[in-house]
């Protein structure tokens, strides 16, 4: 308890898939909104366990991603209480539902793709947003900074490669990454959870979002060790071939960019070196030492 000084501060960044792509969207098992409602309550409920604590949100789809919160353009300046509330979480909601809206409307404009959602992208904006805090915080403070990822999505491995460089980066940066998934195992995300000690967890049941928000990922995960959580989840770590994105229990790697593809093939399509599958090996000729006559 004594760790815990007013120095110190906890920084939350969500990410929030909006994709209409995503299964429990298309079977209307939840509705966005209803998400977005209850998103805004467990951000909220972050800054109220602490006055420091800080909170981003920034949400992505299978074409875009976009920061949602903080606004730049929408400080909280001079802001009035309505009904009594906070006028932090009255700036925060209503900040959060503007910009959620505009995201929204501008997928809707466009031509809605059939692709995975861009985490990688979205977890590079915040681990930039994080690194910038860090920067800016004054000496002696402690800023414990995480991400967590909600998300509706399938389990395909269209973005890979970005999403492994950003997780191994979160991994140096000391980020925690924690997923919320409404419906499926999704290894790639598991894999993210495990490299930085995060948590990953499927919900069992959709109707109790807010409840399993604020049990397991609203303490910090410090503090996790002392709860009981759900147990971790036994980790797929199978990679995906890089040729057609799928799960893959053995496979060939390139020698020179360390690619993976499912199918030996004398070019590599990732680097473009092309291997001597069959070159006849050629005898090693051992140079003899000419003895030093002393
Ligand atoms: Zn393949
Ligand atoms: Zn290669």
């Amino acid at each position: 308890m004594n760790e815990d000084t007013d120095s110190e501060s906890s920084l939350l960044v969500v990410i929030f898939d909006t994709s209409l792509t995503q299964d429990v969207i298309i079977n209307e098992e939840i509705k966005l909104s209803e998400c977005l409602e209850i998103i805004i309550t467990f951000v909220n409920s972050h800054l109220m366990l602490k006055s420091n604590n800080k909170i981003a949100m920034i949400t992505c789809d299978s074409k875009n991603c976009q920061f949602i919160y903080p606004d730049s353009t929408n400080e909280p300046g001079q802001l009035r209480q309505t009904d009594g509330q906070y006028e932090l979480f009255t700036h925060v909601e209503k900040t959060i539902r503007k910009n959620v809206q505009q995201f929204l409307v501008k997928t809707l404009e466009g031509e809605i793709g059939h692709h995975d959602s861009l985490f990688g992208a979205a977890c590079s904006i915040a681990l930039c947003y994080i690194n910038r805090l860090e920067n800016e915080k004054s000496l002696g403070d402690k800023m414990n900074s995480r991400i967590l990822i909600i998300t509706g999505c399938g389990n395909s491995g269209d973005q890979y490669i970005p999403c492994m460089n950003t997780f191994f980066t979160a991994q140096k940066q000391n980020v925690t990454i924690d997923v919320c998934s409404l419906q499926n195992e999704i290894t790639l995300l598991q894999q993210a959870c495990d490299i930085t000690n995060g948590v990953f967890l499927k919900l069992p049941q959709l109707s109790s979002l807010l409840q399993y928000l604020l049990w397991v990922f609203l303490p910090d995960p410090t503090v996790r060790k002392k709860l009981v959580v759900p147990p971790p989840v036994s980790v797929d770590y199978r990679p995906f071939c890089f040729c057609h994105h799928e799960l893959i229990d053995i496979g060939f790697v390139c020698s020179v960019c360390l690619a993976i593809y499912c199918k030996l093939s004398p070019i590599c399509t990732t680097c473009e070196v092309v291997f001597k599958l069959k070159a006849p090996m050629k005898p090693i000729k051992v140079k003899k030492k000419k003895m030093i006559k002393s």
